[in-house]
């Protein structure tokens, strides 16, 4: 079985009918990477940056930072890289820079520690830019928007950067900018933060967690945390529906992304691009490229008019069983 998926490495993700979706990865070392590359991942849609702040013992300079970028752009190039900024806070935590909160899940997480520490922003941007000379493969994206005044923000100092390293005599080229969709106040805000950048990404990791108030981590209400709950899979299509409404990508780099079951409603639903753990690549491009893009919009449709998380997981797995 593991032959067949590896022989599937070189083959285009497209259905029986010709629709095709772009398959990611989710990256943090460089491990990762390699993985990824041998299990056929057109690109990196999601670089978690945190995990080599983690696993040092002090805020990475801007110069072991460049490397680190680096080595992701160049083992992906000329395909796109996309690193989110760093993401600490809620469960992601660093020794050397603690946070104690009652309530870390909503608290000072994501671009709210960054923003509120613009020199850890500016560092972090500075040696993604400088990393991606001669590269033009960086898109960089922002984790934990709930507010269009963060994205201004983040913009402005984006800009900042790349316009003193240009100035520096740096070869470098502006990245596309994308957010997160991983808040719910940002599913209802889809069309004004499309108007500030240039793609979308759902982190449906976060966005279960936050849409059903459960813990994504808490085992007490694990079995409460579901991302075929119908509220979560209404929130994906109206966030993929009113993105292409005004011509904005949309991705998804949540675990969703990764289950076959999920990657098929998410094809469905229109999603551009899906990314996930290297491990599930081969088996997500398997499924799709076993179906029909109708077939697949036809389950979709059923599953929306059902009103059970569980019960929409067993009717998305006997379909796939169904289909071979
Ligand atoms: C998510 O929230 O779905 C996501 C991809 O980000 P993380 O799991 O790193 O929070
Ligand atoms: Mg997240």
């Amino acid at each position: 079985l593991f032959r067949g998926l590896e022989e599937l490495r070189d083959k285009p993700c497209v259905t029986t009918d010709g629709v095709r979706v772009s398959l990611l990865v989710n990256t943090g070392l460089m491990t990762d990477v390699v993985r990824s590359l041998s299990h056929g991942a057109e690109g990196i849609g999601l670089y978690r940056t945190e995990v080599p702040f983690m696993i040092n013992e002090r805020f990475p300079s801007e110069q072991e930072q460049r490397e680190y970028y680096r080595e992701q752009l160049e083992a992906f190039a000329p395909s796109d890289v996309t690193m989110r900024t760093l993401d600490i806070g809620g469960d992601k935590a660093l020794t050397y820079f603690p946070i104690s909160e009652e309530n870390p899940f909503l608290g000072w997480r994501g671009i709210r520690v960054t923003l509120d520490h613009p020199e850890i922003f500016l560092v972090q941007v500075r040696a993604m830019l400088k990393a991606s000379e001669g590269l033009n493969n960086l898109r960089i994206m922002l984790p934990m928007i709930s507010n269009v005044s963060e994205v201004e923000e983040s913009l402005h100092l984006i800009y900042r950067v790349y316009h003193e390293v240009r100035e520096e005599g740096y070869d470098i080229h502006m990245p596309k900018v994308g957010v997160m969709i991983e808040i719910p106040a940002a599913v209802y805000q889809v069309r004004e933060l499309s108007n500030r950048v240039d793609f979308l990404s759902v982190g449906s990791n976060d966005l279960t967690q936050y849409l059903l108030a459960v813990d994504r981590n808490n085992p007490r209400v694990a079995s409460l945390y579901h991302s075929f709950h119908p509220a979560v899979l209404q929130a994906l299509v109206k966030v993929v529906d009113d993105a292409h409404a005004v011509g904005t990508p949309v991705s998804i780099c949540g675990e969703l992304a990764g289950d076959p079951g999920g990657a098929v409603l998410l094809m469905a639903m229109g999603y551009d691009a899906l990314s996930m753990n290297a491990a599930n690549l081969p088996k997500v491009k398997s499924v799709i490229r076993s179906i029909d893009s109708l077939w697949a919009r036809k389950l979709l449709d059923d599953v929306l008019d059902l009103d059970s998380p569980h019960v929409i997981r067993s009717c998305v797995d006997l379909a796939l069983r169904d289909a071979g």
